[in-house]
């Protein structure tokens, strides 16, 4: 099976527990004014590689990531762009004893498979915002097959972890922030919700591939402002880190 995939890389904290093997794979259906990776949007800019050459990737690293509680990340880009792809790699990876985790913006959830989603150990579920038209300003598209995504993995009842970027003037407004975790709170199969603080450190990246980042006069959320989002998810039950 052969897939488009932009890089791929070991992390350590927000893409899963433990030390992860991260493929990142090429195209985005969406355009976040604060994303991150803008080398990954192309599905024709990737590099074409097999499912075989991916695993082979993984094997050498597959005894230090186990040890160390980790496991396997397929993030990008939108991995469930190329669904039959990313579905052989966690079958293979959940199949090789690893533990697997999809990061997926959730607009294509519909193209995940619930043979998919039992080879899934962990959704990383970003959710942008709750808000229809923040959601649409801040990523171009609409909010509802997220949503309709996060009832079906409530309904198979398969871990997750949403994650919010809180870009101060676009997804900080109280009502929004305590819509989503009113939302998130009724699920009951969400573990955590990642809050992740907006930067610019992609900045140069967008220079270098001619495209002006959107947000590049936006100051990152200040203690006050975190604090103030922490507190709203807690009040409604959600732990949030
Ligand atoms: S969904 Fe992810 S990869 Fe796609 S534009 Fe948004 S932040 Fe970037």
């Amino acid at each position: 099976m052969n897939g488009s995939v932009s890089s791929w890389d070991l992390s350590v904290g927000v893409d899963g527990p433990g030390t992860r093997f991260v493929l990142f794979t090429a195209g985005c259906p969406l355009r976040c004014r604060y994303c991150q990776n803008p080398e990954t949007w192309r599905m024709r800019d990737g590099r074409q590689v097999t499912t075989g050459q991916i695993m082979a990737e993984i094997g050498k690293y597959q005894r230090f990531i186990s040890v160390a509680g980790g496991g396997v990340t397929i993030s990008g880009g939108e991995p469930l762009l190329q669904p039959r792809f990313t579905g052989e790699l966690l079958r293979r990876c959940h199949a090789a004893g690893l533990h697997t985790a999809l990061d997926t913006s959730g607009l294509l959830g519909v193209r995940a498979t619930d043979a998919m989603l039992a080879d899934t150990d962990l959704v990383l579920l970003d959710i942008k915002s709750y808000e229809p038209a923040t959601y649409r300003r801040v990523t171009g598209g609409p909010v509802e097959p997220t949503l309709r995504f996060a009832r079906r993995l409530a309904d198979l009842g398969r871990p997750t972890w949403v994650r919010f970027v809180l870009v101060p003037g676009l997804t900080d407004a109280p009502e929004n922030v305590d819509a989503l975790a009113r939302f998130v709170s009724g699920l009951g199969n969400v573990e955590r919700v990642d809050v992740l603080p907006f930067h610019r450190m992609a900045t140069g990246k967008y220079e270098r591939l001619g495209l002006r980042f959107p947000l590049a006069h936006v100051e990152p959320p200040g203690q006050e402002l975190l604090d103030r989002v922490h507190a709203q998810f807690r009040a409604h039950g959600v732990a949030s880190v």
